[in-house]
């Protein structure tokens, strides 16, 4: 599956929005791609996590993923991997594992996520990973939105990578023309 292949994917399920967004990092942008429109089937989630998975080297014992945005790519992962599937959950602010989730001493695992965009969360899911004693072998997204920019320690793959500019709020050129208020994508679209 090349880069243009998923690209029409989210052009397809109208999951590539444009318009005027609040991200959870605080920056605003014109462009935001939601995932979720996508990963909504789930025949083409599997598509995109056997792509992805393929891309992965070496040897995997668990997924894991933030929840929300990584909980469906973590299970599809789990299932083109066949390994284990598991996610992260933010308790007081702190992602954990919680519901009897574990992943031994020495294991290997595979953090991923539907689209890294600071990458904070895949970041801190990393760090409840070495917390375990496990190994991180890597992270899998399916888009990228800092072209391989995001600075992890580990391999980052990806199936698209996409420039989608982001801006300070005082300096966002869509607020200065005034005439969409900022949205955030992840609530109401
Ligand atoms: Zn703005």
């Amino acid at each position: 599956m090349t880069e243009k292949d998923v690209l029409k994917i989210f052009k397809s399920e109208k999951a590539l929005l444009t318009g005027h967004f609040l991200l959870s990092s605080g920056l605003h942008s014109s462009n935001y791609m939601q995932c979720a429109l996508v990963l909504q089937k789930p025949w083409v989630a599997e598509k995109l996590c056997k792509a992805l998975a393929k891309k992965v080297k070496g040897k995997v014992d668990v997924v894991i993923g933030p929840s929300l945005g990584g909980v469906i790519v973590s299970y599809e992962m789990g299932r083109a991997l066949k390994v284990r599937s598991i996610f992260a959950e933010r308790v007081d602010g702190m992602m954990s594992l919680r519901r009897g989730f574990s992943i031994g001493k020495n294991e290997k695992a595979l953090v991923v996520e539907d689209v890294v965009t600071t990458g904070k969360s895949s970041r801190e899911v990393s760090e409840l990973v070495k917390q375990q004693g496990a190994k991180l072998v890597g992270v899998a997204c399916i888009v990228d939105r800092n072209e391989g920019n995001s600075g992890f320690d580990v391999p980052l793959y990806s199936l698209l990578k996409m420039d989608i500019k982001t801006y300070e709020p005082a300096l966002c050129p869509i607020c200065r023309e005034g005439k969409i208020p900022a949205i955030k994508p992840g609530s109401r679209l």
